[in-house]
């Protein structure tokens, strides 16, 4: 049974999107394909860092190759932390997980993700306006409308498309996001532009914390690609009055960044001249940080058929503070949970099968939405000078074990025991 032939419209080619086209092969879903509104896949934004609880998924879709190939190598401890105003070395937390985290360049993590899906699945350019709803003597019960005048039918529509979500507006979900109090800066730099000092200390994970501010360096890529960067990411309160950009996103001057930091140690003076160097404008990407609180109900049905239905994934279902790196890594346990729940559900009573992927991924996406939070007013706090004293790595590795020790395939096996026919199923 299960929903195997379904035609099925993924909307949103971002991680989320691209994950679940992952997800569907993998599982043996027959008939999907992605309308992305951009007319070339593209991630802007700094790094990101894709830890244990991922890995394990893209490693059983076949990707771990690949996400090696582009992904930084050996690491030498999960995060380094430094004192803001001196520089000085505060501790670290061990890399605690298995397979490691990988850091690597958003562009990247989207091509390795491109690598194993037909492009006949691909559409570009087409932005979804409005979903159709249709009655039972239409072709479909559902049709997707774009803004260059197209339209595609549907059997299911799943909304990946993030945070400010067309498909969630669409669901009559008009809540608004919460603006976090913060902004991020974010940018490259490139090791030679470091003197070698820090050059050598960027190199490792490191985090600047600062009064209502901190400075996160993940070293991106590798020596072997010559795709080895310092990927930049600047956490800094600021009032959303002083937001000048209608979109929650802008390029923006990097001497915004400097009277922020100005005062902070020799290190963060050193990025702030790399990141200059890198910039042939003097500009950098700068987006006010919004999330949203945790949604009720992920799904919508039909009102005319039991086997058709609209459907949340990744930041538009679970949106949450970058903290613990974990939006995009969420986006990916989710994406499998739902293509293995679609191809092999016992019965064809879809609004089941939405409950239990909901049942399933809301308790642990709550709770990470709910301590990304928590770390990142941790990461922010009014006085880290604190944290030189009270320093634990045992607590702070703490608040990612259990994130990351997850298996979301295993989950699955356990919890889909008696739903799921796994007969056939390459979990
Ligand atoms: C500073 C920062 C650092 C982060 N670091 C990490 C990290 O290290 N690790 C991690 O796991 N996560 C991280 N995240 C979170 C991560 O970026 C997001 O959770 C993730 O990108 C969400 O993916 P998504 O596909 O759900 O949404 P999005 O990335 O927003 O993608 C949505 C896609 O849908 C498309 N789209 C939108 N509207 C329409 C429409 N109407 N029609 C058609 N297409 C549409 C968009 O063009 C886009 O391609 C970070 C986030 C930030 C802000």
């Amino acid at each position: 049974m299960g929903f195997e032939d379904k035609r099925i419209a993924i909307v949103g080619g971002g991680l989320g999107g691209m994950s679940f086209l992952n997800a569907a092969l993998y599982a043996g879903l027959k008939n999907v394909q992605l309308y992305e509104q951009a007319p070339q896949f593209a991630e802007v934004g700094a790094g990101v860092n894709i830890t244990s609880n991922a890995n394990r998924v893209l490693d059983a879709f076949g990707l771990k190759e690949s996400m090696t190939r582009r992904s930084s190598h050996k690491l030498p401890c999960y995060m380094e932390y430094h004192n803001y105003k001196t520089g000085d070395y505060l501790g670290h937390v061990d890399e605690f997980s298995n397979p490691p985290a990988r850091l690597l360049h958003r562009a990247h993590l989207l091509e390795s993700l491109k690598e194993r899906v037909p492009e006949s699945s691909f559409n570009l350019g087409k932005r979804l306006t409005s979903i159709g709803r249709n009655s039972s003597e239409s072709s479909a019960p559902y049709t997707l409308h774009f803004e260059d005048g197209s339209s595609a039918e549907a059997d299911i529509v799943i909304g990946c498309d993030g945070i400010k979500s067309n498909v969630r507006l669409d669901m009559g979900l008009g809540d608004s996001p919460n603006y976090s109090g913060q902004v991020v800066y974010r940018g490259f730099v490139d090791y030679k532009d470091l003197p070698d000092e820090t050059a050598q200390l960027l190199r490792k994970t490191v985090n600047f914390r600062g009064p209502k501010r901190h400075v996160l360096i993940l070293p991106i890529g590798n020596r072997e690609t010559q795709t080895d960067r310092a990927a930049i990411i600047a956490f800094m309160s600021e009032p959303i009055e002083s937001w000048d950009s209608e979109s929650w996103m802008s390029r923006s001057d990097i001497e915004s960044l400097h009277e922020h930091v100005r005062d902070w140690c020799p290190q963060v003076q050193d990025i702030i001249a790399g990141l200059r160097a890198a910039s042939p404008d003097g500009r950098m990407l700068k987006q006010a940080l919004y999330v949203r609180d945790p949604l009720e109900k992920w799904y919508e049905m039909n009102s005319e058929q039991t086997d058709a239905g609209i459907v949340l994934l990744g930041d538009s279902a679970h949106s949450t503070l970058p903290h613990q790196g974990q939006g995009t890594c969420m986006a990916i346990e989710s994406g499998i949970a739902l293509a293995t729940i679609l191809r092999h559900w016992k019965t064809n009573d879809l609004e089941a099968a939405f409950k239990f992927y909901q049942d399933l991924r809301k308790p642990r996406t709550d709770r990470v939405t709910r301590t990304s939070e928590e770390a990142g007013k941790l990461a922010s706090s009014e006085s880290p000078d604190q944290m030189t004293g009270n320093f634990n790595p045992e607590t702070l590795m703490g608040r990612m074990k259990w994130i990351m020790e997850y298996n979301v395939l295993e989950d699955l096996r356990t919890k889909g025991a008696q739903s799921l026919d796994f007969q056939g199923s390459r979990l």
